[in-house]
């Protein structure tokens, strides 16, 4: 029987040699520059391209990919170990080569992007030299796909592209854009768009600002691209956008572990050197009481992260582990926020400010409960997958109803209550 919680001592050593090597050379750049993904920066590209090439020559390097495409080929329980200690970090996962969404967006690549575009697109992303959209939101809604209206037409050999769209996160420093836009607005809902991909210079493409960060609301205004830049077959936008968002949504689950225990650690410290009445926050009983039930939520989150990416190693289809992943991205920015908001609330007034990190970790937990989809529509998904297990009782009293089982179990040992004279 294979039930095991152990890390085999090679990998233990590169994930001792990780969590060193994030601390010591990621960490300070978090302090220094604004946005780890804008390659534009020269100041970024001194710090983070040498400590890319260290971690290629220590073939820790876009370790979410297989061999085929560059990666370490390590699988999502590898991945978890790792992206738990990079998560801590802003610029870690670029430094590793997997942040989102050029992670997803190069998992479309590899799946439907013909020779010429893995060589134009794919090999300089997974190179680390360039950066990518995913631009799919729009201004009047995104939790429903179906009200999308940016359009795409087929002139001659080419795609016209017009419309809007919302939070297209990297936009300014993207080399490329994949767009999902409506190709055929009378067909059945799901099979109404389509994705492409649209190059960064294409002439139609306007920033019309960045609504927060680096987050852009874009308008698209008759971009043409050939009509082979589009990614996967027609109408299949939605199979193609499942394929990224599956491991995505994980990814990110894996990375706030990281998150949430360096909130616990800052935690337990803050407890330990605070005095008030006399004695030490850690033993006043409430507090205590948030650090247990930080350190229970962090790891029971934990385990079903794991447990979840075992399964996409078992069974390679996110498609089947739809209701895992629902639950992994409905549970991530509870934990986070709750875990935070313990740990700001213990530091005091200084956990309020910005001296500190725990308001921004706060923050984040209510753009995890969006991204990638609101939290609501995860916690749909679940429920919807666990109720096909079922089936509805037509008796007004169903076999569990407890006199029903009593009468069925004295049936059942009719024999030896008569022999004892017992009747229940
Ligand atoms: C940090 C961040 C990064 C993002 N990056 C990208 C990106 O790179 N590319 C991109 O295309 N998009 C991106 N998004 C957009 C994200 O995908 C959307 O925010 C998300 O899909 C929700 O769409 P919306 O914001 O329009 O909210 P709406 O669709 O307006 O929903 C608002 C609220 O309505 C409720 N709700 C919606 N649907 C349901 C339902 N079925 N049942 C119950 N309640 C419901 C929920 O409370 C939800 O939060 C990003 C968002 C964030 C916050």
């Amino acid at each position: 029987m294979a039930w095991d919680f152990e890390t085999d001592p090679e990998f233990a050593e590169q994930l001792a040699w990780i969590d060193g090597f994030v601390r010591d050379e990621i960490e300070p750049i978090d302090l220094l520059i604004d946005d780890p993904w804008d390659v534009r920066d020269p100041l970024r590209n001194d710090l983070i391209v040498p400590l890319q090439d260290e971690v290629k020559k220590r073939e820790l390097w876009a370790c979410h990919l297989g061999p085929e495409l560059g990666g370490q080929g390590y699988g999502q329980v590898k991945l978890a170990l790792m992206n738990e200690l990079l998560g801590r970090s802003l610029a870690a996962p670029i430094v590793f080569g997997t942040q989102a969404p050029d992670s997803g967006n190069s998992e479309i690549l590899a799946h439907y992007g013909t020779a010429e575009q893995k060589q134009r697109y794919l090999e300089p992303l997974l190179d680390g030299r360039i950066v990518s959209c995913f631009s799919m939101t729009e201004p009047h809604g995104g939790a429903d796909p179906e009200v999308f209206t940016t359009r795409a037409e087929l002139d001659g050999d080419e795609w016209v592209i017009n419309g809007e769209k919302w939070f297209s996160s990297n936009a300014a420093p993207a080399a490329f854009f994949i767009v999902m836009a409506v190709t055929d607005p009378d067909a059945q809902p799901y099979r109404r768009q389509s994705m492409f991909i649209v190059p960064a210079e294409t002439p139609g493409i306007e920033i019309l600002r960045n609504v927060e960060g680096h987050h852009a609301y874009i308008r698209y205004t008759d971009v043409r691209v050939p009509s082979d830049h589009i990614l996967g077959a027609r109408g299949e936008a939605f199979v193609v956008a499942q394929t990224r968002l599956g491991g995505g949504r994980i990814h990110h689950a894996m990375r706030t572990i990281g998150l949430a225990r360096h909130c616990l650690d800052l935690m337990c410290r803050r407890a330990l050197s605070r005095h008030t009445q006399g004695e030490t926050l850690a033993d006043k009983q409430l507090v205590r009481a948030a650090i247990a039930e930080s350190w229970c939520q962090i790891e029971s989150f934990r385990l079903l992260v794991l447990r979840t990416a075992w399964k996409i190693d078992r069974y390679q289809d996110y498609k089947r582990l739809r209701g895992d992943i629902s639950a992994v991205k409905a549970m991530m920015p509870k934990v986070l926020h709750e875990v935070a908001s313990r740990a700001l609330q213990i530091h005091g007034s200084i956990g309020t400010t910005a001296e500190m990190p725990f308001l921004g970790y706060v923050r984040d937990s209510y753009t995890m409960a969006l991204a990638d989809g609101p939290t609501e529509v995860h916690l749909t998904n679940l429920a919807r997958a666990l109720l096909r297990n079922y089936q509805a009782d037509t008796d007004t009293f169903p076999d569990y109803h407890i006199p029903r089982r009593r009468q069925e179990a004295e049936e059942k040992f009719r024999l030896l209550l008569d022999k004892h004279a017992r009747s229940v």
